[in-house]
């Protein structure tokens, strides 16, 4: 029987130059690493997994020829020469995000599609130093680039669809587009964090320590505000003991963890396109 992940592998490495590797695949609904994983049939088979990427035939085909029915992860950035807008059509809808920028910047130019297994777009374009993995650049459009990767044709999709090219934007009959500007300035730019204003000495009241009445809802205001500026979570955990210390008497642990894994919670929800 034709290996046909093998053949696509060799021939996205060999004739495009992008880096491969193993993906796990579906089988009969579940991920084949038999776990209940999070990323069903999307996440790396070795062990190094993105790192391992590679153009070398003999590598790839140990790869494929030792496991066959694995799906197929493409770095992007800079080793493969493109970056990716991933737009999703569950939860919300980024399609409509992505008309709505068209409708105002103007059609975006011909490039290399996929269907993804689960009906979102992966929209090709040409790589440029500085794209990173971001995910909302738009609620429903994530980007994937240095540092990322996808799953290509003809990888298994938990749905049980199959990644495919979209007609006459398959990557070995038409080329990679530039992005236009527009949209390069939007990749680049980082995420504008929306924090609500507080009062003028709002955060200095705060920091000067808070009485029995006020600690739960300046932690939890205190806590928001860290994480909606991408702190790290173990930084705010101490941030957050070195802050209730001030506080008279300070809260309970157990109960300021509460908060903290609350407010948690809450922003990955909203990072991950909630609200
Ligand atoms: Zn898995």
């Amino acid at each position: 029987m034709e290996n046909a992940n093998l053949k696509a592998a060799i021939a996205y490495s060999q004739r495009l130059q992008w880096a491969v590797f193993p993906l796990h695949s579906i089988e009969g609904g579940q991920c084949t690493c038999k776990r209940s994983c999070g990323s069903p049939g999307k996440h790396p088979r070795t062990q190094n997994g993105l790192k391992d990427a590679t153009t070398n035939v003999v590598v790839i085909e140990k790869w494929f020829t030792m496991w066959p029915d694995s799906n197929i992860g493409v770095a992007t950035g800079v080793a493969s020469g493109f970056w990716a807008l991933d737009v999703d059509r569950h939860g919300v809808n980024g399609f409509e995000a992505l008309e709505q920028l068209t409708d105002h910047f103007g059609k975006l130019p011909d490039t290399v599609e996929a269907i993804t297994g689960g009906d979102g777009s992966h929209l090709l374009f040409k790589h440029h130093e500085g794209i990173g993995n971001k995910a909302d650049l738009l609620p429903g459009i994530d980007v994937r680039g240095e540092g990322g990767y996808i799953a290509v044709s003809p990888s298994k999709h938990q749905s049980g669809k199959i990644y495919s090219w979209e007609l006459s934007s398959h990557p070995l009959e038409i080329n990679i587009a530039e992005a236009p500007q527009w949209l390069l300035n939007m990749v680049n730019k980082p995420k504008a964090a929306t924090p609500v204003k507080q009062p003028t000495g709002h955060w200095q009241m705060l920091m000067n320590g808070i009485s029995e009445g006020g600690r739960n809802s300046a932690a939890t205001s205190l806590a928001g505000h860290l994480f909606r500026r991408y702190v790290e979570p173990s930084l705010i955990v101490e941030i957050m003991q070195l802050w209730n210390g001030r506080n008279d008497p300070p809260l309970e642990q157990r109960e300021l963890e509460i908060i903290i894994n609350s407010i948690a919670g809450k922003e990955l929800a909203r990072r991950k396109g909630g609200k």
